[in-house]
């Protein structure tokens, strides 16, 4: 029998008692794995034990994968009005914003984001992606395309089925929400994955989607190592699409998997390293405070973090004097300390890699501007860090750092295109921010960049609506808005012959 993780919360920001299950949740019921094992899940604010959770595995995975055929098969997907769906999504959403503390608080706890951040910046963005997606449960209608008088032709947006989705940790609810929210509209069934390192808000989230009604088996989620579960959800014959958000190097294996089984559909949500651009009529002030926003929300684990910062010769020297001065001041602590804003890092592992990086830029020449140290004596907190003097062929330019790490470039005047070479010069193309208050320069600076998002005087704003996604290895397909609900879809064609002979 799985066991019920209980935690009291007594912060000065929350107080509460959260309780679930910690098993698998196949076909409506938690579950152990297959094989017994669990996992360790570490509290990143001390470095300490949470609690375990059970590990799945390959069996588990077709045992999901059954379950949410049946459901599909029965009593979802074709067989239930969309205006159904969207009630049962509605009613989620509902659930999700009454329990927003407690989720902030999970989210806390097992990310290390602070809890207010949490509140309200995920809570909020992932209730939102949810309601949105309710709303189009019964609106996403196929086309009469008309053709001649003899013939009525028309297309059907139906469900693909079974699907796979495998998450990251660093939005573990807002992932979570922006893969479940338009699988459901659309009337697919689902077998997920989370990241081992934030398995709790997913699995307390089973419990709401029990709550909200949602027949045994149309969400399964399947926790475990990537290199199992996640393998076998790419690999597996009747997993119709996968949807994975993650590195660049886990997405490639993901398209090799499905191109040797199934050639099961794939949506790829990757990395980047995203410029930001700073001209030299810029308002300096809010420029400082979106780069700021930028690169150091949520601890630099944002794949659009504006990593690399190009700043025109002409305030070159006053931005990154306020830029610096603004970084330094970030209050760094636990959590669920009143007014921190930065949090630890997710793991050891990501906090070896990001002063991996650190040691490589010192290493390759750079300065080392600010920051690059520990904060505290425990936990994976790393201060805020700033290098300049970096050259474009640096790691520290070129790599997903995935940490509080920017680096702050001068760019000339004398050239205009090679502001655009430069930011264009990497594999990513998930995202990137420019600042100007000269409209042309905005557009046409957004127009030749490549990136799937270009923010004009702001950095990492993301809503439902708006679609979201990479070009080059950043990824393939977008999510979001009414584009991802094609990702969940087969549009099948239907010709009506009115009376025309052969
Ligand atoms: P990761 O690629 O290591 O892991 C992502 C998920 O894939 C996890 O659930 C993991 O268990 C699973 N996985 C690992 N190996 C696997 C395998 N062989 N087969 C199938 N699944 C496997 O990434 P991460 O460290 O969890 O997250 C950070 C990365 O995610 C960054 O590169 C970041 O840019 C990216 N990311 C992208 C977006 C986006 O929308 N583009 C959003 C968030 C994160």
């Amino acid at each position: 029998m799985p066991s019920v993780f209980t935690y009291k919360f007594d912060t000065p920001v929350y107080k509460g008692t959260s309780s679930f299950n910690t098993g698998l949740f196949i076909n409506g019921q938690f579950v152990d794995g297959s094989d017994g094992e669990t996992i360790d899940v570490i509290n990143p604010t001390n470095g300490k034990l949470v609690t375990k959770i059970s590990a799945g595995t390959a069996k588990d995975v077709d045992t999901a994968v059954a379950a949410a055929q049946k459901a599909f098969d029965t009593t979802w997907g074709l067989h239930v009005a969309g205006a159904v769906r969207g009630k049962l999504l509605g009613r989620l959403a509902d659930l999700m914003e009454e329990r927003a503390d407690e989720l902030a608080a999970l989210e806390a706890l097992d990310n290390g984001k602070t809890f207010s951040w949490a509140k309200t910046s995920d809570v909020v963005a992932s209730v939102g992606c949810i309601r949105y997606y309710s709303g189009w449960a019964d609106k996403h209608s196929g086309k009469v395309i008309e053709t001649s008088e003899d013939k009525l032709a028309y297309t059907r947006n139906e469900p693909i089925g079974v699907v796979g989705q495998i998450i990251p940790w660093n939005f573990p609810l807002m992932m979570l929400s922006w893969k479940l929210g338009p699988a459901l509209a659309t009337g697919c069934t689902i077998v997920l994955k989370p990241s081992e390192f934030t398995p709790l808000t997913a699995l307390r989230m089973c419990e709401l989607v029990q709550e909200a009604g949602f027949p045994a088996g149309v969400v399964n989620i399947v926790n475990g190592l990537g290199s199992a579960v996640g393998q076998a959800i790419a690999e597996h014959p009747h997993i119709e699409k996968v949807a994975f958000t993650g590195s660049t190097a886990v997405g490639r294996k993901i398209m090799e998997a499905a191109a040797r089984t199934n050639l099961k559909k794939v949506t790829l949500e990757l990395g980047g390293k995203s410029p930001n651009i700073i001209f030299d009529d810029a308002d300096i002030e809010k420029a400082v405070s979106w780069a700021v926003h930028g690169i150091f929300w949520n601890h630099g684990q944002a794949c659009c973090a504006g990593s690399r910062i190009f700043v025109q010769e002409g305030i070159y020297d006053e931005f990154l004097k306020r830029f610096t001065e603004k970084a330094r001041s970030l209050k760094i602590g636990d959590p669920f300390e009143p007014g921190a804003y930065q949090g630890p890092q997710v793991s050891q592992i990501q906090y070896d890699r990001i002063m991996g990086y650190i040691n490589s830029g010192v290493e390759q020449g750079a300065t080392l501007h600010l920051g690059g140290e520990r904060h505290g004596d425990e936990g994976f907190f790393i201060r805020p860090t700033i290098f300049t003097n970096t050259q474009p062929s640096m790691k520290i330019v070129q790599e997903e750092i995935f940490g509080p790490v920017g680096v702050v470039i001068k760019f000339s005047s004398s050239d205009p295109d090679d502001i655009i070479r430069q930011a264009n010069d990497t594999i990513y193309g998930l995202a990137a921010a420019v600042f100007t208050q000269d409209i042309n320069r905005a557009l046409e600076t957004a127009h030749k960049l490549h990136a799937g998002t270009v923010w004009i005087n702001s950095a990492n704003q993301l809503h439902p609506q708006i679609p979201f996604g990479g070009v080059k290895q950043s990824g393939i397909g977008r999510e979001l808005g009414e584009y991802a609900l094609a990702n969940y879809s087969n549009v099948k064609a239907v010709h009506v012959n009115l009376g025309h002979t052969i």
